[in-house]
């Protein structure tokens, strides 16, 4: 019999965990990288709820995909509305352009948890967390290359230099649907040779069998018809325009005819990035692309848009596998030991930190002894020691933490005391 879940200890639920120091300044870092490069190319912040309307996600994503079929928090609140918890952000983004209708071309980023009852297994969770872009209200083509060389920008911020970028088409309402047709009519002559649930849903979705990693789908589908090879000429010229841009801002792009997401709302420009040393279940970092259908569908206005978004575990996972995970987070720098036990520890912290500095103390009134042990043990370069002598003579004792000069101590008069500690940080 499963544990009673009402007794406790609790844990985090299956699929979700806890990021908590020092693992998070890791976080940290790649959240404000990426609002930096956002900031720098004019996306402002959105924030959206965490649950919307049902409808929003089975009509913009797709009844046919996983994620809505298989993988929505779905659930009805007190007042019976069905509402789910997102899976990802586009929708939501769309939504907000359509019910605010903001000046286009309307550019937002955006960092938060999304929600997939996936099975939980390594990089892949039932919560996690994406950062990403959204431009609505253009076509042009150099917003395709500008949203891949901002996410390949940010990647390489990262550290992670073994990424491969893999780009399609997937076409628009003018060729996709004689496509469609003849990659269905290709597959359907192979039918029974498709793992079973895309033979079973063939008629529904047919791309889905060329994202399929198992083997059947894989061999029956090897020679199948490429939209790329199918595209009308206005799709022809904007995915060549893509690719000559992307050379010309050097992010190495490799055409994958297979790469056709697992989100219905795609057209045109799709891309993938793919994280070398982690395995397959888990390399895709990021991805994105167009959806200039999704805003009508939605009920807004005929508006071309385009996206992208990655995930944070796995770009945690990712930077691990490369070494780049080691790498020194900003420590704490200074200490203060309070052996006066009154105001002065107080408001010399305070006053540190006013100066900038990275500063935290002791308290509960313990030994210097203990209180020194905690300065070591708290990663600081400089502890600060203000006792009764030290009040009494207008001075604070410094004690360098380093291991060069560990132990070494010098008294420092209040007024000069800012300068000093700038200096012995240096
Ligand atoms: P998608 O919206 O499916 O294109 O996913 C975008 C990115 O989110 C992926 O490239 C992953 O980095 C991340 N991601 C998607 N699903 C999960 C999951 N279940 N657990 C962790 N990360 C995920």
């Amino acid at each position: 019999m499963p544990p009673d879940p009402s007794s406790g200890p609790f844990r985090a639920p299956s699929g979700t965990k806890d990021v908590l120091p020092p693992e998070s300044a890791h976080w940290e870092k790649a959240l404000v990288t990426f609002a930096q490069l956002a900031h720098r190319a004019n996306y402002g912040l959105a924030l959206t709820p965490l649950f919307e309307d049902l409808g929003l996600f089975t009509r913009g994503i797709g009844e046919s995909t996983d994620v809505v079929g298989k993988e929505m928090y779905d659930f009805a609140d007190k007042g019976g509305r069905r509402l789910a918890l997102r899976p990802e952000f586009t929708a939501s983004v769309v939504r907000a352009y359509v019910q605010h209708r903001p000046v286009a071309p309307w550019k937002v980023y955006y960092a938060g948890p999304a929600f997939r009852y996936e099975r939980p297994q390594a990089g892949r969770y039932r919560q996690f967390y994406q950062v990403g872009i959204e431009v609505l209200g253009s076509a042009d083509a150099d917003l395709d290359v500008e949203v891949i060389a901002l996410a390949w920008d940010y990647f390489r911020a990262l550290g992670l230099n073994h990424v491969s970028v893999r780009l399609n088409s997937l076409g628009d309402a003018s060729c996709r649907p004689a496509y469609r047709s003849g990659l269905l009519a290709y597959l359907m002559d192979r039918r029974d040779q498709l793992c079973p649930e895309h033979s079973e849903r063939l008629e529904a979705n047919p791309l889905r069998v060329l994202d399929c990693k198992k083997e059947p789908c894989r061999k029956a589908s090897v020679d199948a018809p490429a939209q790329v090879d199918h595209l009308c000429d206005e799709c022809s010229k904007h995915f060549a325009r893509v690719r000559d841009g992307l050379d010309s801002a050097q992010v190495p792009a490799e055409p994958d005819t297979r790469l056709v997401r697992g989100l219905d709302y795609y057209t045109r420009t799709t891309f993938e990035f793919v994280a070398e040393d982690l395995d397959v279940a888990q390399n895709a970092i990021g991805g994105g692309g167009r959806y200039d259908e999704l805003v009508q569908a939605l009920g807004g206005p005929p508006t071309p848009a385009i996206g992208f978004s990655a995930g944070l575990e796995r770009l945690m996972l990712a930077r691990r596998a490369q070494g780049t995970a080691a790498e020194v987070v900003e420590g704490l720098e200074v200490f203060v030991v309070d052996v006066a036990g009154g105001d002065a520890a107080r408001a010399l912290t305070r006053q540190l930190r006013q100066a900038g500095f990275h500063a935290d103390r002791a308290f509960d009134g313990r030994s210097l002894k203990s209180q020194l042990k905690s300065a070591d043990r708290s990663g600081a370069k400089l502890a600060l020691i203000i006792g009764p002598d030290e009040i009494e003579a207008g001075v604070v004792t410094l004690r360098s933490l380093r291991h060069a000069g560990a132990g070494q101590q010098i008294s420092v008069g209040r007024a000069d005391l800012i300068e000093r500690v700038r200096k012995e940080l240096l």
